[in-house]
């Protein structure tokens, strides 16, 4: 289910931060409460906050217990903010999901990561050369899609979990991909009401396949929402970030 409109004015975009973790992930900073989080993105002029704590595949997390603590405490707060109450969810193989369909309904944003091939408990694709990355990539979101489980996808095709390649294979499981690739899947997810992240530390780190994934998207109306992967209070800001996704997207300040 959509939960933002469909925009492709990063001014409009940049005024929702989509990807960020609270105390209840192991990796965020114990200044992450909601309370503290809630307070900085008023501060920083947010229109919509999400809050999306890892569930990772065999963990020892209770992503729905965590929801109704947040919950609990979002209901005692008073705030402009918009906040949505989710998780990064896993697709962690082909058809592989790590929590129950009902909890991923129950949430009010179920963000999927399809990339965290970091982890042990990913299925890594029998073919480990950057296409063969590529290739399982598709065939995870793809089963995703024939699904209702997800609203978002978060740092999407994203190499950055990917220890095993150097930068040049990186790059390369992004540009392997062709357009009617891209297309076809971003027209999928579309049908299937998600959204796509603009994970801006992948942005700024992939500019050629991040332009390319941008403009296919635009063509097929997919909708994409700011993420930043905030594990800290500064890093929900999203203040400069229109100007730099501006340079780029369009290669300039406009
Ligand atoms: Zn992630
Ligand atoms: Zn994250």
């Amino acid at each position: 289910m959509f939960l933002l409109e469909r925009t492709y004015d990063v001014d409009e975009l940049t005024r929702h931060n989509v990807h960020t973790h609270s105390v209840f992930s192991k990796c965020a900073k114990p200044e992450m409460t909601l309370d503290a989080m809630i307070r900085a993105a008023e501060d920083f002029g947010l229109r919509t906050l999400a809050v999306t704590d890892h569930s990772d595949p065999r963990d020892d997390i209770d992503t729905y217990g965590n929801y109704l603590l947040l919950k609990e405490r979002l209901a005692a707060i008073d705030t402009p903010v918009r906040v949505l109450l989710g998780a990064e969810l896993s697709a962690y193989g082909i058809g592989k999901y790590a929590e129950p369909y009902a909890v991923d309904k129950a949430l009010d944003f179920a963000s999927y990561s399809h990339i965290h091939y970091h982890l042990d408990t990913w299925d890594q694709p029998a073919d480990r050369s950057p296409r063969g990355y590529a290739e399982h990539n598709l065939a995870v979101l793809n089963a995703l899609f024939d699904t209702d489980r997800a609203d978002h996808i978060t740092h999407p095709f994203s190499p950055c979990k990917m220890p095993f390649f150097d930068e040049a294979q990186k790059a390369q499981t992004l540009s392997c991909l062709t357009d009617n690739e891209l297309g076809d899947i971003l027209e999928k997810g579309e049908r299937s009401g998600v959204s796509w992240e603009i994970h801006t530390p992948t942005f700024f780190r992939f500019p050629a396949f991040s332009r390319r994934f941008f403009f296919l998207g635009k063509e097929v109306g997919a909708h994409f929402a700011v993420g930043t992967d905030a594990h800290t209070l500064d890093a929900l800001s999203t203040q400069g970030l229109a100007e730099r996704l501006r340079t780029v997207l369009y290669g300039t300040v406009v």
